[in-house]
């Protein structure tokens, strides 16, 4: 029997900034949109920024301002979309393929009030539906959406990919192909380490962990997103057409191995609490006033108290450092700490995998293979799925080559891998 294209199953595909750098990138996508229409006849296409454009913005209104942010600034970061979607639709018209570029806003994208960080609250899709029936390629603007006030909104860095999560979900779409300048989900950043593997199947949470210590293939909450609504995700390249890494909630393999990813974040400030009184009540103060100035926390360590006092460790973002010594300032006159420091240029690292808690030694030859590198480990910190380390961010680069070989070089082959 064959299927009519008004029921094919809908296919999303994002094609992040890199992958849409230049206008020639634009028109090899727009040929490579339609090749998939072959296949796929009912095909949304979300899109990031051309490039650096992002960045670009960011600068220009650092230029203007001393801490942009709020309605203006997401107006302005929102044209860089903008302009990506009407570009990659001209191309596609101009091949003979019928193509309409979507702002969030006409893609009905509602959102929250929170600018600059705003969540996705419902798409209303009758629109991108009815474009679809008629033939069209729909092309969204990713990373913005658009308030009940009608204010445009943004997502937050690397948010395109949110979008194409959000899209395929609210469309029941059969996959969510996040298309990037990599050729999936790698055992570490490629650019870093070149021999890095390339997993052909991961699982959604494997993928939420890696993408939240640092891998920046993908956005977390894209993952989220997708394994809530039951949408398999299939991150590969862009510029061929062989299958990358799918993410989906899978046949557990017999033989998982225990660490798939090593990653690292750069960008860490860490913030030390001294001479706080050990009673109830002072952690939550402390975590209620940063949640307050809506600071994210990375990770908390807290020490055993010694004479009725301890020390609390977290880290933040680098770019809120400032805002951080700022609290400290307040806790210190609430009695609630004696001092703190905060201490910026810090990096973490992290190995990741869903089957680390069960398999014992993974922490202990982390710690032997940065020891081996004389790298110092200052502080940390594990949970079920990952071991994540704070240390010196000129560092980083050294100790995920030597993390990554401990656990990738000759001596332990993955069953993944061996498979792919
Ligand atoms: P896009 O422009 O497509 O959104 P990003 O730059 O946001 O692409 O993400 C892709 C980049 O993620 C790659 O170029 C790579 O440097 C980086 N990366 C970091 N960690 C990983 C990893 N474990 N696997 C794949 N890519 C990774
Ligand atoms: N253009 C936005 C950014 O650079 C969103 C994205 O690329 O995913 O952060
Ligand atoms: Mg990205």
């Amino acid at each position: 029997m064959s299927v009519t294209s008004i029921d094919a199953p809908i296919v999303v595909q994002k094609y992040g900034g890199s992958s849409v750098a230049t206008a020639e990138r634009i028109v090899q996508i727009a040929e490579r949109v339609i090749a998939c229409l072959v296949d796929h006849p009912r095909l949304v296409v979300a899109v990031s920024a051309m490039g650096k454009t992002t960045d670009q913005l960011v600068s220009l209104a650092r230029q203007v301002s001393g801490r942009p942010h709020g309605r203006e600034y997401d107006l302005l970061l929102a044209a860089g979309e903008q302009i990506a979607v009407s570009l990659l639709a001209l191309a596609l018209q101009d091949k003979g393929t019928a193509a309409i570029a979507l702002t969030g806003a006409q893609s009905r994208m509602r959102t929250d009030n929170a600018f600059n960080r705003a969540r996705i609250q419902s798409i209303d899709t009758t629109r991108i539906l009815e474009e679809l029936a008629r033939g069209r390629v729909v092309v969204i603007a990713g990373f913005q959406g658009v308030t009940d006030a009608d204010e445009v909104t943004t997502f937050g860095r690397g948010g395109g990919d949110i979008t194409g999560a959000a899209v395929a979900a609210a469309l029941k779409a059969s996959v969510c192909e996040i298309c990037t300048d990599v050729d999936g989900v790698l055992s570490a950043d490629p650019n870093l380490v070149p021999d890095a593997r390339v997993w052909p199947q991961i699982t959604y949470e494997e993928a939420i962990e890696m993408a939240s210590s640092g891998a920046k293939v993908l956005h977390p909450r894209a993952a989220e997103i997708c394994m809530e609504f039951g949408i398999p995700i299939h991150v590969r390249s862009s510029f061929h057409r062989r299958p990358g890494t799918w993410i989906r909630q899978g046949v557990p393999e017999m033989e998982q191995p225990s660490v798939v990813g090593v990653t690292g974040d750069k960008k860490i400030a860490k913030v030390t609490l001294f001479g706080v009184p050990d009673r109830p009540g002072i952690a939550a103060e402390i975590f209620k006033d940063l949640a307050d100035r809506e600071l994210l926390i990375r990770l908390i360590i807290q020490s055993a108290a010694n004479e009725a006092v301890a020390r609390i460790t977290f880290i933040v973002d680098d770019e809120v450092a400032d805002r951080a010594r700022e609290l400290i300032l307040v806790w210190k006159d609430k009695g609630i700490a004696k001092d703190g420091l905060v201490e910026g240029h810090m990096a973490k690292i992290a190995i990741v995998g869903s089957r680390l808690s069960s398999t014992p030694g993974l922490a202990a030859r982390m710690f032997a293979a940065l020891a081996r590198e004389g790298i110092n480990i200052d502080c940390i910190s594990s949970s079920e799925m990952k071991v994540a380390c704070v240390i010196a961010a000129d560092q980083l680069d050294r100790a995920i080559k030597a993390v990554h070989g401990e656990f990738f070089g000759q001596s332990e082959p993955s069953s993944r891998a061996l498979r792919a």
